[in-house]
């Protein structure tokens, strides 16, 4: 006996021919995918405890959000049309560094919440604070919320070992002088030492990894290129080795990062020997051919943060240029504060259209293209291809049903096309995570259930935190028509 069967779907296997089945069935059972298969095929042969009709759906192997930062939720909308430093040094950093352990698990539930109902089931959070890793209080209670959610996580765990570069704490140095009333935290402040951060993340793993049914992993997250020294990219390379995970960082976001580099980012990586099959690179936006050429040849995976690289006003990276190359690429919606949501569906129609106006070119991306690398590419990307990412039997049972009977998705004429041009995110209905049904008619009853009042438990945590932080009198600048 199955525990669950899906029929009347249109499925979109992302198995390995890309089959699309109009009339399409799963069975599941456990947590994993059983069979799949045409509806008259599987009722024939499967019987099961529950049954959902699909009819007029869309159904897809659940979003893979590759680069994630959570707890800045609580002061998205604070601080936008800054750039880079300047929102890091004046809004993120102060923000966070003043989040208690309970602002943490308000903004994880929260987060659950808004990526579930646009069909998030896995997420890789880089886990940075101020610019050290989150002590473990944080860490219990994020994974708590995670768990109550039903999703799966990867928790990235960032830290920084060393200062940055003299020219650059002048750069940083520069912004923070501009809002004087922000409670700024040095970089020097949260600093951790090599050797003691790689054993705690090494204990993290062994405590937390594979926990909540195994839903949730731990990575090393050397936080960024700048911040972090040889031997901790090395260190956390050989960690992800050991324990059969990924590592990833932050590379390449800024013409201001490369410019000031005498080799680029991606070439120092390699050197270093951080570049692999088992690192992911957020953002990536300023590469050169030879870069791209280096990451096809080490199989280095690339986080896309495209909606906060453009609100930063950062770039566009070379996705085009990449998948040419062979380099895998994942959708990814990055910081909440930038991209200002952790709606999937609206990052993948970027994705795909920013690309196509850069380069003047309307078949550089297709849709097809755009699910991939929010499905079975984000898998590989994260290391888990052989479980998740596709809707095929044996692989674990996370799967997406979006609601195509709306005015906007009619006539459904090409699903893929339909999904990724003229959904808004609020499509999606039900979600399945590990076998489980974690989003039902639109509710995450996980969530609902222990935070009965997350919305506003949100609203006075943010409130509060951006009273300590210094930011009020960012979120009540005057009326801004002009830049500057
Ligand atoms: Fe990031």
């Amino acid at each position: 006996m199955a525990d669950l069967f899906i029929k009347n779907g249109i499925v979109l296997t992302l198995n390995e021919t890309r089959e699309i089945l109009d009339d399409g069935g799963v069975v599941i059972t456990d947590r994993e995918i059983e069979a799949v298969g045409p509806t008259d095929q599987l009722e024939a042969e499967y019987d099961a405890d529950q049954t959902i009709d699909a009819s007029g759906h869309a159904v897809l192997p659940g979003f893979i959000d590759a680069h994630v930062h959570v707890s800045d939720i609580l002061v998205r909308g604070t601080g936008t049309s800054r750039e880079l430093y300047d929102w890091i040094q004046n809004v993120k950093r102060p923000a966070v560094n003043e989040m208690t352990d309970e602002d943490h698990e308000i903004a994880a539930a929260l987060f659950s919440q808004e990526a579930i109902q646009s069909g998030i089931t896995t997420f890789v959070e880089n886990a940075s604070g101020a610019a050290d890793g989150y002590p473990e209080s944080v860490i219990e209670r994020k994974f708590a919320a995670y768990e109550a959610a039903g999703m799966r996580n990867v928790y990235a765990y960032a830290f920084a070992d060393t200062e940055p570069d003299p020219e650059h704490a002048t750069f940083m140095e520069h912004f923070r002088r501009k809002e004087p009333e922000v409670t700024h935290v040095s970089p020097s402040e949260t600093l951790t030492d090599t050797d003691e951060i790689l054993a705690d993340i090494e204990s993290l793993i062994q405590t937390y990894h594979g926990s909540a049914a195994g839903r949730q992993s731990v990575w090393p997250a050397p936080y960024w290129t700048e911040i972090v020294t040889p031997e901790a990219l090395l260190g956390a390379y050989e960690l992800a080795e050991k324990y059969d995970v990924m590592t990833t960082t932050h590379t390449a976001e800024s013409v201001d990062d490369e410019a000031r580099r005498s080799q680029s980012s991606i070439e120092y990586l390699d050197n270093v020997g951080y570049l692999g099959e088992r690192t992911l690179l957020g953002h990536c936006v300023v590469l050169s051919e030879r870069d791209i050429r280096k990451l096809a040849l080490t199989d280095t995976k690339i986080a896309n943060n495209l909606k906060t690289n453009l609100a930063l006003g950062d770039g566009i990276a070379p996705v085009p240029q990449l998948i040419n190359y062979g380099v895998t690429v994942a959708v990814a919606t990055d910081n909440t504060t930038a991209n200002n949501a952790a709606n999937m569906l609206s990052n993948m129609a970027f994705a795909d259209l920013v690309q196509k106006g850069l380069h003047q070119d309307a078949t550089i991306m297709t849709a097809e293209k755009v699910i991939e690398m929010a499905t079975i590419d984000a898998a590989r990307a994260i290391g888990r291809e052989d479980d998740l990412g596709s809707i095929e039997p044996g692989k674990l049972a996370d799967l997406v049903m979006i609601d195509l009977d709306y005015p906007h998705l009619t006539p459904n004429l090409h699903t893929p096309s339909t999904i990724v041009y003229q959904t808004q995110g609020f499509e999606v209905d039900t979600v399945i995570c590990n076998g489980e049904i974690i989003l039902e008619d639109r509710t995450v009853h996980g969530i609902d259930e222990e935070y009965p009042e997350l919305r506003s438990d949100a609203a006075t945590a943010a409130e509060a935190i951006s009273e300590r932080a210094g930011l009020t009198s960012i979120q009540q600048r005057p009326w801004q028509s002009r830049y500057k």
